[in-house]
């Protein structure tokens, strides 16, 4: 009895597990998620963009990475914490906890606010989500570049978005070999006015 017991659980947590990658799916081609829900796997095709697969690739494998690594340190990976990871890796938008509380929320109800600020918390202690605190308290997450690198913050809309620069790289290992420290991670903001808002 037991053991049906159990493997209905697992089943049932397969399930909600599955759900939360075909989500993935018909986020990538454009499908609303209530329609997703109801729809069989193979209905819907996804986009056949190098950009968008290039950016799913990223984003599983970054989902993968991060399921490991809590697996390997003992937390259990429920439909919540799955759900989470994916909010953490669909946007390049460098999300506060509210709006992946929000995201998270749609899909899993029963997820609470408390849920989301102690999963970040353990990813963030895992190093494998960047968070980029500020005085105010709205700090907001990286899921996808857990490595340091520099952002671009705009002072009037709050976007946060990553900037490549050359001559920025293995900045961490030239301030260690300069100074003698050991460097676990660095903070690089531009602050200033985006595009959409000058
Ligand atoms: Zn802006
Ligand atoms: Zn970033």
């Amino acid at each position: 009895m037991l053991s049906v017991i159990i493997s209905h659980d697992i089943a049932c947590e397969r399930r909600e597990e599955l759900k939360t990658h075909w989500r993935v799916v018909c986020r990538i081609a454009g499908e609303s998620v209530e329609n997703l829900l109801k729809k069989e796997p193979s209905a819907v095709e996804p986009k056949q963009s190098n950009l968008l697969l290039d950016n799913t690739e990223k984003r599983e494998a970054r989902i993968d990475e991060m399921r490991q690594k809590l697996a390997k340190s003992g937390h259990r990976i429920t439909p919540q914490r799955l759900c989470i990871l994916e909010a953490l890796t669909q946007t390049s938008a460098h999300p506060s906890a509210e709006e992946i509380f929000a995201d998270v929320h749609r899909v899993c109800p029963t997820t609470s606010l408390a849920t989301i600020y102690k999963t970040l918390q353990t990813l963030k202690d895992m190093d494998e989500i960047i968070e980029l605190e500020f005085s105010d308290g709205s700090n907001r997450y990286d899921g996808l570049r857990p490595k340091s690198h520099p952002h671009m913050i705009c002072t009037r809309c709050g976007k946060i978005e990553d900037v490549e620069i050359e001559g920025l790289s293995n900045l961490e290992e030239r301030a260690a070999s300069k100074s003698g420290f050991r460097v676990d991670h660095y903070r690089i903001d531009f602050y200033g006015i985006c595009g959409d808002c000058k």
